[in-house]
């Protein structure tokens, strides 16, 4: 059994930042396939109908039978490809935790979409957006090795999820762990973001070699360290937010922490939200 890492590269998704490096107003999702001699199972998606296509491209390179398409969190950026994969692959299960199925309704719902993906991503969002089905047990097997959904609570957003394959000591993080990106935090709340960081925290005992986060600088590894990144951004970020007044502070002092994070515009996005800003 391998894995191996997808990524595309997209505009981040708030786009009006005071100030920030312009060069790295991206940002990086990525799509794993863990695979066996004839077997394969992919974990997360992606947004677009062009990014999806490239990931059904990919996984196809590797001429394994797709199992499952696993979610790990109800956002469409990681959910919107699952209609594209379960057409490419006949028999292919679109699968994920009960409380990522439940936070998929509304996520790929007229109102979601329409008020909010379609706006950034306009005419490139699929028509076609099922809910993944629930996984039985959070148990997945490939070809005798299991795979293991571990539920995180909320994160980045509710009814997060994470992939454990313990026989590769392989941590498929989805957005509890986010590698050298700025953290989407537009959702969180002071106590959503103690509990994110414990759970990064709590993940380190699996003891994985590889982590891979949802969101990546591609020219980094998916190296565990990034469990502790994680929570320590977190960390910092409440602890800035007790210390300054307005969004722009916040900004301001976060990113003097983080200069060379990309996406800032994520940041700019939590700072808003953690000072009542829309
Ligand atoms: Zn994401």
């Amino acid at each position: 059994m391998e894995y191996a890492v997808h990524h595309v590269r997209r505009p981040g998704l708030t786009r009006d930042l005071p100030y920030g490096p312009e060069d790295l107003l991206w940002v990086a999702n990525t799509a794993t396939l863990v695979y066996g001699e004839r077997d394969a199972v992919l974990v997360d998606t992606y947004a677009t109908v062009e990014q999806n296509k490239a990931l059904v491209d990919w996984v196809r390179s590797f001429g394994r039978r797709l199992t499952h398409v696993f979610v790990t969190h109800p956002h469409g950026d990681h959910l919107f490809g699952i209609g594209q994969v379960v057409d490419a692959f006949p028999g292919v299960r679109a699968v994920a935790t009960k409380e990522t199925v439940a936070g998929s309704v509304a996520q790929v719902g007229p109102e979601a979409v329409g008020s909010f993906w379609e706006k950034l991503f306009p005419g490139q969002i699929p028509q076609e957006r099922p809910v993944p089905e629930t996984l039985d047990d959070d148990v997945i097997e490939l070809e005798g090795h299991r795979l293991e959904a571990i539920g995180a609570g909320f994160t980045d957003t509710a009814g997060s999820a994470v992939m454990w394959v313990p026989d590769l000591r392989l941590l498929v993080a989805g957005d509890v762990a986010y590698n050298d990106t700025h953290q989407y935090m537009a959702e969180s709340s002071t106590e959503t973001r103690a509990h994110w960081a414990a759970t990064a925290d709590r993940l380190r005992e699996l003891d994985p070699v590889a982590v891979v986060a949802g969101h990546k600088n591609p020219d980094r590894a998916d190296d565990p360290a990034i469990l502790a990144e994680t929570a320590a951004y977190l960390r910092d970020f409440n602890d800035l937010d007790a210390r300054t007044t307005t969004a722009e502070e916040l900004y301001a002092a976060m990113l003097d922490r983080y200069p060379r994070r990309a996406n800032p515009g994520s940041l700019w996005g939590g700072a808003k939200k953690a000072k009542s800003v829309s």
